[in-house]
């Protein structure tokens, strides 16, 4: 009987394999400027001798950095140590949400090409950092996991521990995560990465000239066809006085301005869309409208094809509760409210909008330091368990009383 019982041993094995989907775990919806491929890293001054886990930051971001370098005929990307006045990756301490750090843009200009990017670590991460402690998180496999992000690769779903991918999160989960290998696929796609053009679209608007642009909303290579598969917008022929490019990406949490800069009872911007125009739209028919839609994923499919709203690394998000926000660099993200409206179809996982040409005017033009529109979504997180406990032993507390008092 030895036979069907390993028999049954491979194939649970076989199912296991392939429910791993694999698509590609590259951000193509950026790049350095220049087409940068050597960055300076500098890590702040004030932020350098805190320890994580007893290692000094700067040591941690040197292990990392050496980690990367020592692979790099296989990447195509260098890291090299920067200064206070000049670096491309600023490495600094502060919160991050559920995950302990993360990576965000400072600059970015109309055709999506970046100048800097900061890595931020969480010393008051609820898990606390240490080495070789399934309780703890390894900082150093944080750190290379954050520095993937600006060799333009993403996550590709599943946690670092199970996948042995650097460029996987591991998020609030701290079992195993003592990853330091960079793997063959790590290698792979970040040599892609060095040579793959921005992802955008492109189109001629103008007095007489509307436009219809699309760009896939998910990184290349799906192993399955999402609902919804491209971002799309439509501009009427009459939003601008002068002929003039507009260029449409789509974006993720990774390729967005300061995703965690967000209003109280929402986590983390998701997933969205870039608009940027030459000329800032008139203002002067009240009729007109730019019309967008946003798609994203729910990971209904399980756990490695979550990209969006159950990302892995965060919290998820109740999904009936997203809505739109929009980005303004001095406020951080704020709510659509009166500058457009939505509606959210759960069914085929896609936003459609549609915003007023002030919205657009406000961010778009050469005023505007040509940073353009980000638009994006977020909702409610799923309550943690002991809230839901909580919030679950209250519904049960107020159903007993009301029985109580029919009988
Ligand atoms: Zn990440």
């Amino acid at each position: 009987m030895g036979f069907p019982r390993f028999a049954v041993a491979l194939s649970c094995l076989f199912v296991v394999v392939t429910m791993v989907p694999v698509f590609a775990g590259i951000n193509d919806t950026w790049d350095w400027k220049d087409g940068k491929r050597n960055l300076k890293v500098y890590v702040n001054a004030a932020d350098a001798n805190k320890e994580f886990g007893g290692k000094k930051l700067k040591d941690i971001v040197k292990e990392a950095m050496d980690n990367w370098n020592s692979v790099k005929g296989d990447t195509g990307w260098e890291f090299e140590e920067g200064t206070a006045d000049s670096h491309d990756i600023e490495i600094k301490t502060g919160g991050s949400g559920g995950g302990g750090a993360h990576t965000t843009f400072d600059n970015i200009d109309k055709d999506r090409r970046v100048s800097k990017r900061t890595v931020v670590m969480d010393p008051n991460f609820k898990k606390g950092w240490g080495f070789n402690d399934d309780a703890k998180k390894n900082p150093v496999s944080t750190m290379k996991h954050e520095l993937s992000h600006t060799l333009r690769l993403t996550h590709q779903g599943g946690t670092r521990s199970k996948t042995g991918k650097i460029k996987d999160p591991q998020g609030s989960d701290t079992k195993d995560d003592d990853v330091t290998t960079i793997s063959a696929d790590d290698k792979n796609e970040a040599k892609k990465s060095s040579t793959a053009p921005i992802r955008k679209a492109e189109a001629q608007v103008g007095p007489g000239k509307d436009a219809h642009l699309e760009v896939l909303g998910f990184p290349d290579e799906l192993p399955f066809i999402p609902n919804t598969l491209n971002a799309t917008i439509d501009i009427p022929d009459n939003l601008f006085t002068a002929d003039n490019t507009l260029v449409f990406s789509a974006t993720e949490f990774h390729s967005m301005p300061e995703p965690l800069n967000v209003p109280a009872g929402v986590e983390r911007m998701v997933k969205g869309v870039h608009i940027s125009t030459d000329q800032t739209p008139s203002l002067s028919f009240f009729d007109v409208f730019v019309e967008l839609n946003i798609p994203y994923e729910d990971g209904l499919e399980g756990e490695g094809w979550l990209i969006d709203i159950n990302d892995p690394k965060w919290t998820p998000i109740i999904e009936p509760t997203l809505r739109p926000f929009y980005f303004d660099p001095l406020q951080g993200w704020l709510e659509l409210g009166n500058l457009g409206s939505f509606t959210l179809d759960t069914v085929n996982d896609v936003m459609s909008l549609r915003i007023s040409p002030q919205l657009l005017a406000n961010y778009a033009g050469p005023g505007s330091g040509q940073r353009g529109l980000f638009l994006s979504m977020s909702g409610t997180p799923v309550p943690e368990p002991s809230t839901l406990v909580l919030f679950t032993m209250g519904i049960l507390a107020s159903a007993r009383a009301l029985r109580r008092r029919r009988h």
